[in-house]
């Protein structure tokens, strides 16, 4: 199987290609692509790691269409990251063009692959991508997600610290979009819960929706690529393990939506062998959570429709 990750030369994509290159299936075909001109140069790198994949790097426009076509998986880190003071929506100007440019190269040289957008703002790039699809006549919304996994990562470790329980083992299922209050996580759903106080909840959910900034603000240019390396790998094996036919994998994802509270939104799906296999219901959610989940499907409505015009203005 032959897996794409555009963006492959940033902050994201290295780390996120060596753990592809480490943890990829057994003949796996990676395939680097960025507009950095030291691309081919990070597949040398990783080419010596002795993991059977094989790795090539691409630049330039040839060598996008050389580094998708045929992918079963395409990856997408292009693009720019927020600096201090940032919030995601303001990336959106500067990362809209690009990943139309990409997608439209997908479209057509990879037209049954499973899309997994990391580039934000995820809440209107996914949207976008949508759009370009669907002018490209290849739109499966079963292909197209958005990768939500770092804040699933996030709470996950965030409540297995306030519980006092392993990190490796808390489930947390986070819910929404990718951005201030649309991200939800449904701390009421998680192993522990009874004994986390009102406050304590609040105080965690605001922690999820707020790490982001939290990891900006300490590095002061750039924002989360490490943990997002490792949240986009376990997301694209999941991919992979779901193609290849095995059961039962379940992770979250943004993608156009079943649950009826706007055109997309981030739940828990099971992956199979033609991407979305099925779309697992948000479950029972408390008092505090149905109150946040209403008070966010404005925005993120706003943002999806934002993605959808910016199709069809251009
Ligand atoms: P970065 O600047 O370190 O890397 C971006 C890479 O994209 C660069 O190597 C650049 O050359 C490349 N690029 C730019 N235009 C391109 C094009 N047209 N084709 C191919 N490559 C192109 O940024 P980063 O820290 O890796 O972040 C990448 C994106 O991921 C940002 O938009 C950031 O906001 C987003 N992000 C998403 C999440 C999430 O949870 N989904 C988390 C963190 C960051």
């Amino acid at each position: 199987m032959k897996i794409a990750v555009l963006g492959a030369a940033g902050g994201i994509g290295q780390p996120l290609s060596l753990l592809l290159k480490n943890q990829l299936p057994k003949g796996s075909e990676l395939s680097l692509y960025d507009v950095a001109p030291s691309t081919p140069g990070v597949a040398v790198d990783l080419s010596h790691i002795p993991t059977d994949v094989s790795v090539i790097g691409y630049t330039g426009d040839e060598g996008l269409v050389k580094a998708v076509s045929g992918a079963s998986v395409v990856v997408i880190p292009a693009g720019m990251a927020r600096k201090p003071g940032m919030d995601r929506s303001d990336l959106f100007k500067f990362n809209a063009n690009i990943v139309k440019g990409l997608v439209e190269v997908v479209a057509k040289h990879a037209p049954k692959a499973c899309i997994a957008i990391i580039t934000n703002p995820v809440n209107t790039m996914v949207p976008l991508a949508a759009e370009v699809l669907k002018k490209a006549g290849c739109y499966d919304s079963k292909r197209l997600f958005g990768v939500t996994m770092l804040d699933t990562l996030r709470a996950e470790t965030f409540w297995g610290d306030a519980t006092k329980t392993d990190r490796c083992t808390a489930k947390v299922p986070v819910i929404g979009g990718h951005s201030g209050t649309t991200i939800l996580p449904l701390f009421s759903q998680a192993a522990g819960y009874e004994a986390i106080s009102a406050e304590e909840i609040e105080k965690l959910t605001v922690h999820v929706q707020n790490a982001g900034t939290e990891v900006v603000e300490a590095k002061g240019s750039g924002s989360a690529t490490l943990s997002m390396a490792a949240a986009g790998a376990r997301f694209a094996l999941a991919i992979v393990r779901g193609l290849n036919g095995e059961e039962n994998v379940v992770e979250p994802a943004y993608v156009e939506s079943k649950t009826g509270y706007a055109p997309f939104f981030a739940q828990p799906l099971v992956l199979g062998t033609e991407g979305v296999k099925e779309y697992l219901p948000i479950g029972k959610l408390s008092a505090y959570e149905q109150k946040a989940l209403e008070g966010m499907l404005d925005t993120l409505k706003k943002d999806i429709q934002q993605g959808v015009d910016f199709v069809n203005n251009n």
